[in-house]
Formats: structure tokens, C-alpha cells, sequence
């Protein structure tokens, strides 16, 4: 096939990716985005394989079939709750798989019967770059994965002078890159380059709490971009070096968004070590003696006169798994007259859109789902405001205590609502690990349950009125 055409393939793969990008960025659009995303995949390797005149189709089928055999299982039987560790394993395998194709393209062009893909001037700095960013991916990820899997501790860690470890390494890797460059037959210095960016992806998420990982995975997803675009430099391959570009963009993009609505800064998270406060208020203050227990029947009670529900879901309703009772809920309440919306905080659950998804898989409507801009103002026509799961994004003490860890934290401001109800199994907190005022405030009920249990309870006691 003609360069041009190929280049032709790739452009149109590219132009899909754009367009299938702009359709993720609503639920409506979301299916055809992906399938748009997809089918420029399919052109894009297509092409590759057709440009290339030395290839051995045996181990691309083989790595077709036994990739799609894991990715399969892997898939089908994770659970919603896990999916943060399984996007960190995909992205550091992205990171990895750079990492030896850029190894490979230097292996390869020490042979004199191979015309490199690109100039040596070209590929030598582009594998570099690729080694170190895909290895720090690699490494970062697994860990990553291990303190989400609970395989490793998920405390943070306090060691200050790992910073100007991880500095020291960066940049002899760097001089070992400039080396490599200018002596491209000596692959030693790869190797070297690639065991000081391992280390250095294992020291930068090691000290991280498990509780900020969500936005690290986010962040090494955007690496994994920057390291597929350096490989598209050594393969002189313009289509990864796009796609690799649009997605470390997109991942700096949505580590950007997750540190706003969490109104922490990237350096504080990956730099600073966030540990539970101990000069906010006590447990015991705040809840002791004005807790309200409530029975599902009393909920049901409130439920039948109100007009206007809002329902906020939170991470507890991913873990009980209750999105599927939780629309139960919404339609029999609509039956009855009721409008009922769901307020959508940012970062509910523990990964961007965690909540739409979950909300989505049970068919809610997307047009019920009001992001927390759009809800906040109305939610003191709200005649009761059921919170499933969820903790940290109603906490009022984001708003009045400046000491608290979600100090500035903007919140879904549901204590303006005539009545809240409260879903959830304790007085336990949430992620930020801190007392909730609204718990105790005088228009809360709190229905001690599991999340599916508790809405199944309401359904039950709605219907039996
Ligand atoms: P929280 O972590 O604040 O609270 C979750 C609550 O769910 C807990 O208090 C727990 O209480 C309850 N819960 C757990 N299991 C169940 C169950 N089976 N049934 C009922 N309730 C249950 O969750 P939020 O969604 O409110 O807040 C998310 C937090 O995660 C924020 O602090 C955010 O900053 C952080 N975060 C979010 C990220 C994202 O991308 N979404 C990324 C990184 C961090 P109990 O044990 O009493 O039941």
C-alpha cells in the first residue's frame, strides 16, 4: 500500500478518535463516541499491518487471541467498585507496551539488514523518552493497583527527602537519554535508562495514600498518552503519535477536573500526604445525643407527601451495589406524583462518573441526573433529599471549617432541603475520614441500612401504604 494512502487511513482514524472523543462527552452521544473511537482503531491497525512488509502474522494473532481471552474475563468479572485498579493496570500495561516497542526499535536498528523507521537522530531521544515515561507508568500503575487491591498498605507515607531521590534519578535518566543519543549502538544505556525509571515509578506513588490514587491513575493515564505519542516519534508513525498526544492530553484534562471538585491542588497530591485531621470536631460532639434513627416506614411517610425528591448517590450506593432498587424507588415515587432528579457531585463514589455509569447501567434517565452546579441553587425547593451512600460531597464542613481536609470543597448544599434522609449502615465517615454535622442536623433522618436494603425497605413500605 502507498504511503499516501496509509497516511490517508491514519488520518481518518485520527479524525474518528476526535469525533468519538466530542461524543463521550455526553451520556446521549457516549455509545456512538466509542463505536466512532473504535472503528478509527480498527483502520489504524489495519493500516499499520498493511504497511509493513517484514511481519509475522502468527504472533499478532496470537496476541490478539490471548489478549482478548484476558481482556474478556478481566472485564466481565470485575466488579464497579474495582474498575479504579483495573484502569491502572490497563494504563500501566499501555506504559509498558511503549516502553518495549521503543526497546525493540533500538534492538532492530543495530541490524544492518533493517532500515530504521526513523532517523537515528530521531529515535534514539523519542525511545528514551518512551523508556523512562513508559517505565514510570509501568511501575507507578502496579503500585497503584496494589494499594487499591489491598495487595499493599494504602497509607500514605511521610518521607521527605524522596522528592530529591526521585529528582537525582530523573536526571541521570536524562543524561543516560543524551548518551544514548549520542552513541545509538551502545543499548546498555536503554536498560540503564529503563531500571532508573522503574525505580523512580515505584518511589513516585509509593508515599501516595490510597485515597488519592483515583487521581494519580488519572494521571499516569495521561503518561501512558505521552509515552505512546514518544513511540509514535521512534515508529515514525503519525496516527500514535496523535492518539498518544489526545490522550495524555485528555488525562492531564481529567486530573485537572478531579483535583478542583476535590479543591486540592496536583502537587498537594502528589507531594503532600493527606492524613485524616485531629483539629476538626470529634465524632462524639457532633453526633452525641442529636442523631435521629429513622424506620423505613417512617421515610415512606415523609416520601408520600413530598413533591419534590432528590436523590443523591454517593459511594456507598457503588458498594451495595443499589442503582438498580435506588430506580425502583424513583419511579414508584414518580408514580405517585413526585418529581425526583439525582444530584451529581463530581467526585461521589471513588472515579470520575462513577455515579452516571452505575445510574446508567440501571437505566435512569439522563436527563434526572443534575450536576451539582445545576441542582445546587434549587435545592431549597426540595421537599426531601435522600442520600444513598453518600458522606464527604454533602459534608457542610467543607463550608464552615477552614481546618478540615474538604475545607473550600465545593459540596451539594442538600442540609437547604425541608428534609434529608440518610441512607447509610453508621455514623462511620467517609473517604475524608471526618465527622458529618448534617447527620445530626434537625431536619435529618438516618436510616442505619445497607444501601440496597434500606431503599428496598422504603419500596416495600410505599407499596404496602
Ligand atoms: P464517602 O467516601 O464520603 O462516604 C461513603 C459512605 O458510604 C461511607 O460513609 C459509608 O458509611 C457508606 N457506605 C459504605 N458502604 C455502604 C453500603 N453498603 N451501604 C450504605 N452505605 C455504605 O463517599 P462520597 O461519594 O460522598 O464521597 C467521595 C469521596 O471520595 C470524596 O471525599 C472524594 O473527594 C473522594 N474521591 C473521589 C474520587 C472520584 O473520582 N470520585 C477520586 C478520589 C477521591 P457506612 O460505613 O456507615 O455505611
Amino acid at each position: 500500500m502507498s504511503a499516501a494512502l496509509i497516511n490517508l487511513a491514519y488520518l481518518l482514524a485520527v479524525v474518528l478518535f476526535i469525533v468519538g472523543l466530542k461524543g463521550l462527552s455526553h451520556p446521549r452521544t457516549a455509545v456512538r463516541g466509542n463505536q466512532l473511537g473504535a472503528l478509527g482503531m480498527f483502520i489504524a491497525v489495519v493500516a499499520t499491518l498493511l504497511d509493513r512488509q517484514i511481519l509475522s502474522f502468527e504472533w499478532i494473532v496470537l496476541g490478539v487471541v490471548v489478549g482478548a481471552l484476558v481482556g474478556t474475563v478481566m472485564a466481565l468479572r470485575v466488579p464497579m467498585t474495582a474498575m479504579p485498579q483495573m484502569v491502572a493496570i490497563l494504563n500501566g500495561f499501555g506504559g509498558a507496551a511503549s516502553a518495549l516497542v521503543a526497546g525493540a526499535s533500538i534492538v532492530e536498528s543495530a541490524l544492518p539488514e533493517v532500515m530504521p523507521p526513523a532517523p537515528l537522530s530521531q529515535l534514539m531521544p523519542a525511545a528514551a523518552a518512551s523508556g523512562i515515561i513508559g517505565a514510570v507508568t509501568f511501575w507507578g500503575s502496579l503500585i497503584a493497583f496494589a494499594k487499591l487491591q489491598g495487595l499493599i498498605s494504602e497509607n500514605p507515607l511521610q518521607v521527605s527527602f524522596l522528592h530529591y531521590i526521585n529528582g537525582i534519578l530523573l536526571l541521570t535518566a536524562v543524561v543516560l537519554s543524551v548518551m544514548l543519543s549520542l552513541h545509538p549502538t551502545q543499548l546498555g544505556y536503554y536498560w540503564a535508562i529503563l531500571a532508573i525509571a522503574s525505580v523512580v515509578g515505584l518511589l513516585l506513588v509509593i508515599p501516595i495514600g490510597g485515597a488519592d490514587m483515583p487521581v494519580v491513575i488519572a494521571l499516569l493515564n495521561s503518561y501512558s498518552g505521552l509515552a505512546a505519542a514518544a513511540t509514535g516519534f521512534v515508529l515514525n508513525n503519525n496516527a500514535l503519535i496523535i492518539t498518544g498526544s489526545l490522550v495524555g492530553a485528555s488525562g492531564v484534562i481529567l486530573t485537572t477536573i478531579m483535583c478542583r471538585a476535590m479543591n486540592r491542588s496536583l502537587r498537594n497530591v502528589l507531594f503532600g500526604v493527606w492524613v485524616p485531621s485531629e483539629a476538626g470536631p470529634k465524632a462524639d460532639d457532633v453526633y452525641a445525643g442529636k442523631v435521629k434513627a429513622a424506620a423505613p416506614d417512617d421515610v415512606a411517610m415523609l416520601l408520600e407527601g413530598a413533591r419534590f425528591v432528590v436523590i443523591v448517590p454517593g459511594y456507598g450506593m457503588a458498594v451495595a451495589q443499589a442503582q438498580h432498587a435506588v430506580r425502583d424507588l424513583m419511579q414508584i415515587l414518580e408514580q405517585q406524583g413526585a418529581t425526583v432528579e439525582f444530584a451529581i457531585h463530581p467526585v461521589a463514589g471513588r472515579m470520575p462518573g462513577h455515579m452516571n455509569v452505575l445510574l446508567a447501567e440501571a437505566d435512569v434517565p439522563y436527563d434526572r441526573l443534575k450536576e451539582m452546579d445545576e441542582i445546587n441553587p434549587r435545592l431549597e425547593q426540595v421537599d426531601v433529599a435522600i442520600i444513598i451512600g453518600a458522606n464527604d460531597v454533602v459534608n457542610p464542613l467543607a463550608r464552615t471549617d477552614p481546618n478540615s481536609p474538604i475545607a473550600g470543597m465545593p459540596i451539594l448544599d442538600v442540609d437547604k432541603a425541608r428534609s434529608v434522609v440518610v441512607i447509610k449502615r453508621s455514623l462511620s465517615p467517609g473517604f475524608a475520614g471526618i465527622p458529618n454535622p448534617l447527620f445530626a442536623a434537625d431536619n435529618t433522618l438516618m436510616l442505619f441500612a445497607d444501601a440496597r436494603e434500606g431503599v428496598q425497605q422504603i419500596i416495600n413500605a410505599l407499596k404496602a401504604k
